[in-house]
């Protein structure tokens, strides 16, 4: 965040691109660090005037379009902005129905908005304030006053904006505002502090394993220290604190679970799920549920909860669409669909000892293999590519040794195990090497159909194991030396065919080719990587060993330990 924008222009700079990239919806308000509408309003239309500092995005800017804002004034980084900058950005967005003003309770705004809203009084322009307090952590519940406004600034202002677009004059523009905000409540949580725009340290920092309850919005930190939740009980925490502080009302809500800057879209869902049972339980139903990033705090790592409790006519604002940078709705009146039990895939769960199956046992040690050296496969993978290789490599194997044990307990044999193991792993694993080691153990399956296990000889393995590199090379396109699994999977499947012809058993065979495709998966560390990810960094990756070499070689390595004692 604070290396791309130089903090003496940092306002400028992006206020400037802002209206680059959003010039079909907003124009800049000329000599001001403002925004407004694009299209000019109607004649006698109240004019929606939000602000703040800046770091918020969406808020404030991201904000101005039909339906909701008329003009936006941009103050620095968490800093209000000026009487003047206020003024001339209301100037510019009034069209003759006066002036509501919007904005988060805080001293600097209040003063500066004051200032202009008196200037314009002056000058026959009738305006209203309203401030939003839906912070519940910032002051008591008997002083609303004292609160400042966070995440309800979207809630609050889309009410106003649609209010405003629908023809309502300027009291009855305030007085939609002020009910939404004695109907809105926020409660939140930082996980990370946020850093200014060429600050060397973040404003506050938050311990690994805690969380901050009730932060504000602008790096001020929580008033309360927890440690570290998982998302069940971090929805738990947002709700249990948000519900005793709800105003009566119907049960219909708006929900808005909102990110901070640096919380993912995903993590919030997970989170999402669990808040939307529990107010579901408490008797609230969701009309509207937003998830995503509304008032952010720059980089601050976070999420707040919001809740707007509607009656019909906030219902019917709140519906009503806009338009603008950062947030559009079409204005469809749609019931959020009831929660429908999510589809469980069934995620093998760590796989204890193995049954009696052959597949089964073999797999059991590969597992336990990639699972021990689970890291050591990331480190590698990350030296030129995304570092996912021992997760996606474990997470694969767990599914297969899954697999592979329930079609044993059905009667499969060989080959019906391993065929369910590589498409469980493919499955699981995803990735490049989830498909590729999906086709080794399905094609090797493949190669073995109609055998029991003690109808496999050394020949019939070796016969099945080329069949697999085959299919592995068909899809791939992988070469010898090209740095990939390939490079000890060639050796392995030589050795194997070789042993085989001399007359070896298979545990001997097979142990022979493992340990030349261990040393072969050392070697690929003089290659350069020419296929998969790490080839466009491949120099990057000269004196490391393929990841995919590697687990392949610790798999066989594993397997081998387990004909071994087959054997004897
Ligand atoms: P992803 O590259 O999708 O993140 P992984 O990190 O799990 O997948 O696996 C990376 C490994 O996959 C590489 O080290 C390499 O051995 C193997 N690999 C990738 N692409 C190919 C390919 N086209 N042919 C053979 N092996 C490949
Ligand atoms: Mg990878």
């Amino acid at each position: 965040m604070t290396t791309l924008g130089k903090p003496e222009t940092f306002k400028r700079d992006w206020v400037d691109g802002f209206v680059t990239a959003y010039g079909r919806t907003v124009r800049k308000v000329p000599d001001a660090y403002g925004v407004v509408r694009r299209e000019p309003t109607r004649d006698g239309k109240v004019a929606v005037v939000i602000g703040g500092g800046c770091g918020h995005y969406p808020a404030f800017a991201g904000l101005v379009g039909p339906g909701l804002a008329d003009g936006a004034v941009v103050g620095d980084v968490f800093t209000s902005p000026s009487a003047e900058q206020v003024y001339r950005t209301a100037r510019a967005a009034e069209s003759g129905g006066g002036v509501l003003f919007g904005y988060g309770n805080y001293q600097g705004d209040v003063l500066h908005f004051g200032l202009a809203a008196r200037r314009l009084a002056a000058e026959g322009v009738d305006s209203r304030t309203i401030l939003v307090t839906d912070d519940i952590a910032s002051g008591p519940a008997d002083r609303p006053e004292r609160r400042r406004g966070v995440a309800g600034d979207f809630l609050v202002f889309k009410i106003a904006g649609a209010a405003a677009e629908r023809g309502y004059d300027l009291d009855a523009v305030h007085a939609a505002a002020v009910k939404a905000n004695a109907r809105t409540r926020t409660f939140g949580v930082a996980f990370g502090g946020c850093t200014l725009p060429g600050a060397p340290e973040p404003l506050f920092t938050v311990g690994e394993n805690e969380m901050e309850l009730g932060l504000g919005i602008h790096g001020e930190p929580g008033v309360r220290t927890v440690s570290r939740l998982n998302a069940t009980e971090l929805a738990d925490e947002l709700v249990d604190g948000l519900l005793p502080e709800l105003p009566t009302g119907d049960g219909r809500i708006v929900v808005l679970l909102n990110g901070l800057g640096r919380t993912k879209y995903e993590e919030m869902f997970v989170t999402y799920t669990r808040v939307h049972e529990r107010l579901a339980a408490a008797g609230l139903s969701s009309l509207h549920t937003e998830v995503g990033e509304f008032v952010t705090s720059l980089d601050m790592a976070g999420v707040s909860l919001s809740v707007l409790v509607l009656d019909d006519e906030l219902a019917e604002l709140y519906a009503a669409p806009c338009d603008t940078p950062g947030y559009r709705s079409t204005g469809a009146l749609l019931e959020t669909v009831p929660l429908e039990s999510t589809v469980d895939t069934v995620l093998a769960d760590s796989a204890g000892a193995a049954g009696n199956g052959i597949v089964d046992r073999v797999l059991t040690a590969a597992l336990a293999s990639v699972e021990s050296n689970e890291d050591e496969l990331g480190r590698l993978d990350a030296v030129a590519a995304d570092g996912d290789h021992g997760l996606g490599i474990t997470r694969g194997m767990r599914a297969a040794v899954a697999a592979a044990r329930a079609a044993e307990r059905d009667g499969e044999p060989v080959s019906g195990a391993l065929l369910a193991a590589g498409t469980a792993l493919a499955d699981a694993a995803g990735g490049a090497s989830g498909a590729l080691y999906g086709v080794l153990l399905a094609e090797t399956g493949a190669g073995l159909a109609g055998l029991a296990a003690g109808e496999i000889t050394a020949p019939v393995l070796a016969d099945a194991v080329d069949g697999a590199a085959r299919a592995f090379v068909e899809l791939g396109k992988a070469e010898p030396g090209d740095k990939t699994m390939l490079d000890a999977i060639e050796p392995f499947r030589a050795v194997l065919r070789e042993r085989a012809e001399a007359g070896s058993g298979v545990a001997d065979a097979w142990r022979a080719a493992a340990e030349r495709a261990t040393e072969a998966a050392r070697e690929t560390a003089d290659l350069l990587p020419a296929k998969g990810r790490a080839a466009r960094l491949a120099q990057r990756s000269k004196g490391h060993a393929d990841p995919g070499a590697t687990s392949f070689a610790l798999i066989v390595t594993a397997v081998g330990g387990v004909l071994a004692e087959k054997e004897s």
